[in-house]
């Protein structure tokens, strides 16, 4: 018997399949989805592998299998997906076989390891880049301290303890990495489970209203019935599709099936969670998020694995959860660009959603109170079945809001960051005793420093990116690669002291408002102050319990959360997102702008929205002032159309990176050259390859190729032959498929 292995390597030239003997004493153990440790090349350590295929004869000279190992094996299904996601998003299968394994599991001793929790808690200095070459060239050469390395690379949130039962190793050996610089050791007080909550008083089914009732029938026909089915819940911010969802669950969970949730990372919270748990209980549901350790999200994968649970909630790849006899996958906030990964696989977790529904014959329900155009198209287009739910479930009215032109500010000389209108609605607020959400839609990053002079920025010396002002350490930051150095006070160029702060970053708005307001209480969110030590969680959770009068924030502030004490939403600049280099740039503030005021006034009192900026005439401005999604969705698709975007066609983003500039611009014009030349039908409109917006990060040159068309396998056919034959050690070449950023 002949097994097809597919190593567990990210390593490019292993990523093949190869054939091994099966000596006869483990024949009966073979199947496919089973890992396996093979010898290879002249590598001293048995590699780890899975069977992906079994077959009577080689044509090669092959060596056996040395072991098999039953335990933490796949599913052959999923196998099949694995393969078929290797194709369609270019990548190699080990990577997407990794994404069906139990968190932490990349090396063999893992049934031994200890349970307990550590106070210690290990993280990289290094970016993957430099530990990967370091490795490739020899630099690291101890292997335990390479299985250290990838084991952090590969997982977040690892103890020390779990680091070393997790890849056999010592104490001793993290050390010496701690002293080379690669890792740092943080002390961190261990909470027991952050999303189990024991106090939780249970609930029952709420009667639905007469919406509500609607979408929950037509959606349990389709349970009732084994069919698959897409369904869109349309429902505004509070108009009760969590009550809908609870309610489906119930309904699978009465026909002895199980459910997947799909939440983003950022809404996965613990009010969230309690919901379903107050519901169903704790004992059933599993919850799958990057803020648990590894160990805990190991035992939750395994407790999954065992068939005790019945619901599992969580982030992206949670739809690989192992559980068994799924009867119903629910995708919430179906339009977050966090469904869709933009690291290896680049896969989109509602295209693998859709497999799987069909697969099984199950329904897949989608929900958003601001629909991804490209999923409301086809709502339109009848391919998904539209449920829409218009009004509120609690009867709380939704927030009024209102657009303030900052053009006419500045023209009556206000050059601040806070209009006339705004200032007072805050002052107001402050004197009702409510709580006010100030939000900026982006983060420190538009905080550069210039020369007055002579026009002189500081830029980081491997990306081709200005650097970031952090006031608090007065230093500089480079967001792509975390290069930091002083902050310059004399200019380099022309030796000018006029040194001048741009941007209005949340430190500087958090400052602002200090000055303007002394006697409020601030709280600032943003990706700075939500570092690894300190979650966001903690920080809204301070801001609701401590009363705190003002939060300001970027994009994080806007999800999920209920505060019923705000009643005041700012939204400092609308326009920044409007012009970045995006065809979703309507639609990405369409969306920020409508959920964000979806937080203000979710309680008793009602709410108001006030919006600034320069383009008030904007039509998705002007659409969010009225809250109308459709009216959006009515403009925008034709510009779409007109424009050939999707959902009109796919976009493929073709990425070409390396240390030489020539040879950057040499492959990508050969790969070019070879889609034109297999482009004779004209499927595939494609542009000539340029260097990327940001055309060098960590000292790397980049260059893209774009292409748009209908994709297809034809399509994915014409990629590879274009990238397969393609000899250049260093080059990386990265294929998007709809990717979520341009730049
Ligand atoms: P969404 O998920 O659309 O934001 P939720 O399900 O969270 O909406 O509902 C918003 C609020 O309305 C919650 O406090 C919820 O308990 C309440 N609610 C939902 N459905 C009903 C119902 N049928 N009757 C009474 N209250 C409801
Ligand atoms: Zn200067
Ligand atoms: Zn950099």
């Amino acid at each position: 018997m002949i097994v097809e292995v597919i190593i567990n390597s990210n390593v490019k030239n292993l990523n093949r399949i190869f054939d091994y003997n099966v000596p006869i004493d483990i024949e009966n153990d073979i199947k496919i989805g089973r890992r396996v440790f093979v010898p290879f090349g002249n590598m001293k350590e048995p590699q780890e592998g899975f069977i992906i295929g079994i077959k009577e004869k080689s044509e090669y000279e092959i060596k056996d299998i040395l072991s098999i190992q039953k335990e933490n094996s796949i599913e052959e299904d999923k196998i099949i997906l694995a393969k078929l996601m290797a194709r369609k998003y270019f990548c190699n299968i080990s990577d997407c076989i990794k994404l069906m394994l139990p968190p932490g599991t990349t090396t063999k001793n893992i049934e031994n390891r200890i349970k307990g929790k550590s106070a210690r808690f290990i993280y990289l200095l290094k970016t993957e880049e430099e530990i990967n070459e370091d490795i490739e060239n020899n630099v690291i050469k101890s292997e335990k301290q390479k299985r250290i390395l990838k084991f952090l690379l590969d997982n977040e949130e690892v103890s020390s303890i779990d680091l070393e039962t997790f890849t056999d190793t010592t104490s001793a050996n993290i050390k010496v990495l701690e002293k080379k610089g690669y890792i740092e050791i943080i002390e961190k007080t261990v909470e027991r489970n952050p999303f189990i909550n024991k106090n939780i008083i249970p609930t029952t089914n709420l009667t639905l209203t007469d919406e509500q009732k609607k979408a929950f029938d037509e959606i349990s026909t389709s349970i009732k019935n084994n069919t698959f089915e897409e369904y869109l819940i349309f429902g505004v911010t509070g108009s009760g599709k969590t009550e809908i969802y609870l309610q489906l669950i119930g309904e699978v969970l009465k026909k002895n099936k199980t459910a997947i949730l799909l939440v983003p990372e950022i809404s996965l919270t613990p009010q969230m969670i309690d919901r379903f748990i107050a519901r169903f209980g704790e004992e059933e549901i599993a919850v799958l998020h990057s803020k648990l350790s590894v160990g805990e999200r190991y035992d939750q994968w395994k407790k999954i694995e065992s068939g005790n649970i019945r619901i599992v909630i969580g982030a992206r790849s949670a739809i690989f959860a192992p559980i068994k006899n799924l009867g119903l996958i629910i995708i919430d906030e179906e339009h977050d660009a966090s469904y869709k990964s933009d690291k290896n696989p680049r896969y989109n977790a509602k295209e693998i959603a859709i497999y799987l529904a069909k697969e099984r014959n199950i329904p897949l329900v989608l929900g958003s109170a601001t629909p991804d155009i490209n999923t409301y198209y086809e709502a339109m287009n009848g391919k998904i079945k539209l449920v829409s739910l218009t009004r509120r479930a609690n009867k709380s009215n939704l927030p009024s809001v209102e657009i303030i032109d900052l053009k006419e500010e500045l023209a009556n000389g206000n050059r601040g960051m806070l209009s006339r209108r705004l200032f007072t609605a805050i002052q107001d607020n402050l004197k009702a005793k409510k709580q006010t959400i100030l939000f900026l839609n982006r983060r420190g990053y538009s905080t550069f420093i210039m020369c007055r002079d002579c026009g002189y920025t500081v830029k980081c010396n491997k990306c081709n990116v200005t650097m970031t002002y952090h006031i608090e350490q007065n230093r500089l930051k480079c967001h792509y690669c975390g290069y930091e150095r002083k902050n310059v006070t004399i200019c380099p160029e022309c030796s000018s002291k006029n040194i001048r702060y741009f941007g209005t970053g949340t430190e500087k708005l958090e400052a602002e408002i200090k000055k303007l307001f002394p006697e409020a209480t601030t709280i600032r969110m943003d990706i700075d102050t939500v570092s690894k030590k300190n979650s966001h969680e903690i920080i809204l959770n301070k801001f609701r319990d401590e009363n705190i009068d003002i939060l300001v924030g970027t994009q994080m502030v806007v999800k999920g959360h209920h505060f019923p004490n705000v009643t005041l939403v700012g939204v400092i600049a609308a326009d920044s997102s409007l012009f970045i280099d995006d065809y979703r740039s309507n639609e990405r503030t369409f969306q920020i702008l409508t959920q964000v005021a979806g937080r203000a006034g979710r309680g008793e009192s009602s709410g108001n929205v006030i919006i600034q900026t320069y383009n008030p005439d904007n039509f998705a401005i002007e659409c969010s002032k009225l809250q109308n999604y459709q009216m959006f969705y009515d403009e925008e698709i034709k510009f779409r159309e007109l424009l050939k975007y999707p959902p009109y066609c796919d976009i493929i983003k073709i990425e070409i990176s390396d240390m030489s500039k020539s040879q950057t611009a040499k492959i990508a014009t050969q790969i070019y050259n070879s889609l034109i030349e297999q482009n004779e039908d004209g499927k595939m409109a494609i542009y000539k390859p340029m260097p990327s917006p940001i055309d060098k990060i960590k000292n790397r040159y980049r260059w893209r190729i774009v292409g748009r068309c209908r994709f297809s396998n034809t399509i994915i056919d014409r990629v590879n032959t274009s990238i397969k034959d393609i000899k250049s050690a260093n080059t990386r070449i990265l294929v998007d498929i709809n990717p979520n950023s341009m730049v």
